[in-house]
């Protein structure tokens, strides 16, 4: 893999420079650094339709597909473009557009309970921003409710959002924590990520056995003693 060190060691000059900067751009890649907390969104991103964003992506795709050399004649192939469009938009990338983002209604904590609730293994997926290819994993997300509660599916509704974007672990685990709690009104919110990327397993460094933990811990769970019983109930098996 490249590092950093060698990146100095490289002349700038001549077709020297685009070396450099592909190795800057692999580095970046491979670190996966990311920038800031929000998804990077240029102005304007949604002037757009849906439709109208489908039939664009279909023509650039059609066109890497024909630089590659494939037959777009061919049955099997000629569909792709549109395939792979429709589930950008539609699917993998939807949350993109805070039009998805799913609607939460609360409900008043009548039978006061005022211990932690842990939801985990909730399934998602998501793609890598630096290379387009998924990344998979759990999410395990807890709060200690301030008055207020929240549907228990709205949980997972709400990883799932965030998961469909181009992502980077770390901003995935930022915005599903944040969102909690603006949402529940509480800063007593955990969450915890652990996430297999394939752009680790299938390229690059080719690691199939790694996988990646970040976590998010605000209010009472700042606290060592909250932290530890939020990571033991992770331990539980589930009895189904
Ligand atoms: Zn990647």
């Amino acid at each position: 893999m490249l590092t950093k060190e060698i990146v100095p060691h490289v002349k700038f000059n001549g077709n020297e420079t685009i070396e450099t900067l592909d190795i800057l751009i692999e580095e970046m890649g491979d670190s996966h650094v990311s920038t800031s907390t929000d998804t990077p969104m240029r102005a304007g991103a949604f002037d757009l339709s849906d439709a109208e964003k489908i039939k664009a992506i279909e023509e650039h795709f059609k066109s890497i597909m024909d630089i590659m050399g494939l037959d777009l004649t061919d049955d099997s192939l000629k569909g792709t473009p549109h395939r792979v469009a429709k589930m950008y938009i539609k699917e993998i990338f939807q949350g993109l557009n805070p039009a998805n983002k799913p609607r939460v209604a609360l409900f008043d904590n009548k039978y006061k309970y005022n211990e932690m609730l842990v939801e985990k293994n909730i399934s998602f997926y998501s793609n890598c921003e630096h290379h387009f290819v998924p990344i998979m994993g759990k999410a395990h997300v807890a709060y200690i409710s301030s008055g207020k509660v929240i549907g228990l599916s709205k949980l997972n509704r709400l990883v799932e959002y965030y998961a469909k974007r181009p992502q980077v672990q770390e901003r995935l685990t930022m915005q599903i924590g944040k969102e909690l709690q603006q949402v529940l009104g509480t800063d007593n919110v955990a969450v915890l990520i652990d996430a297999k990327h394939l752009c680790v397993a299938s390229r690059g460094v080719e690691d199939n056995t790694s996988s990646t933990v970040t976590a998010f811990y605000g209010g009472a769970f700042k606290n060592e003693q909250r932290k530890n019983e939020f990571l033991k109930y992770l331990q539980f098996d589930t009895a189904f």
